[in-house]
């Protein structure tokens, strides 16, 4: 298995997961043409992807979606609740699945596990990709962690998780209070040191790769991030991968 990010943040997002044969991508926050260019960086063309799947109705993670899917006839999954809430934008598309967020379900070689998270979504999910070997586990867009979220990810192979900003910048930056109040709530973004106590909650004995993800640029710095969850996993912080907005990152396999 090998993954690979086209770009992490609230300008946009997506992820792709390959093995077996089988490509899929989590959400698209891009353009049509910038997704095919962030795809082509990874050697990818958008005909080779299986399917897309939504992890929530926020436009950095489905504003780029309907148009690319129906470009390429991609076919596209998630949640019942994201479905109602973008409706519109979905109604001429023939192959658009829903699912509830606890249903698992195969895309070729690939099993995915969703469950949810608090996040002011209608029914946000994300991910656990396995392909019978290997475990990648994923999580951007919460406020909080639960059991069921710890329970899904512990024992992953890789991890792909949110440090979305520094509780201190948040607290200093020129943000409206209520936008403020908003990131730093339960349905909103996972802070740092959240994302270091997760990590020290759960099975992290396989991991053989993490990247922290969804980093606000104003209110958060890779060096802090990768620093928060070195300390939490006591290893280097240069182990620690970073997805940035332009560029994501490159893919890293499973072995
Ligand atoms: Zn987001
Ligand atoms: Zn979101």
């Amino acid at each position: 298995m090998r993954f690979a990010s086209l770009g992490s943040g609230s300008e946009g997002n997506g992820l792709v997961v390959e093995a077996g044969g089988t490509c899929i991508m989590i959400d698209c926050g891009f353009g049509v043409r910038e997704t095919a260019m962030r795809l082509a960086r990874l050697g990818l063309l958008p005909d080779s992807l299986a399917a897309i799947l939504v992890t929530h109705e926020h436009a950095d993670h489905v504003g780029g979606v309907p148009a690319f899917a129906a470009r390429h006839g991609i076919p596209v999954w998630a949640t019942f609740g994201t479905l109602m809430a973008v409706a519109g934008h979905f109604a001429a598309m023939d192959h658009v699945f829903g699912f509830d967020s606890h249903d698992v379900f195969a895309i070729g070689a690939l099993e995915i596990r969703p469950f949810p998270v608090p996040h002011d979504a209608r029914e946000p999910v994300q991910f656990v990709i396995a392909d019978g070997a290997w475990r990648l586990g994923v999580l951007t867009d919460l406020g909080a962690s639960t059991r069921c979220v710890e329970w899904s990810l512990s024992g992953c192979d890789a991890l792909v998780l949110e440090c979305n900003h520094d509780l201190d910048l948040l607290a200093d930056s020129d943000y409206p209070y209520a936008l403020k109040k908003r990131i730093a709530g339960r349905f909103g973004h996972l802070h740092n040191e959240a994302s270091a106590d997760l990590l020290t909650r759960i099975d992290t004995s396989k991991l053989q790769h993490i990247v922290a993800a969804h980093l606000s640029k104003q209110n958060n710095t890779p060096d802090k991030a990768r620093s928060a969850l070195a300390a939490a996993l006591v290893c280097a912080p240069a182990w620690i991968g970073v997805a940035e907005q332009d560029m994501g990152f490159g893919w890293r396999q499973l072995i």
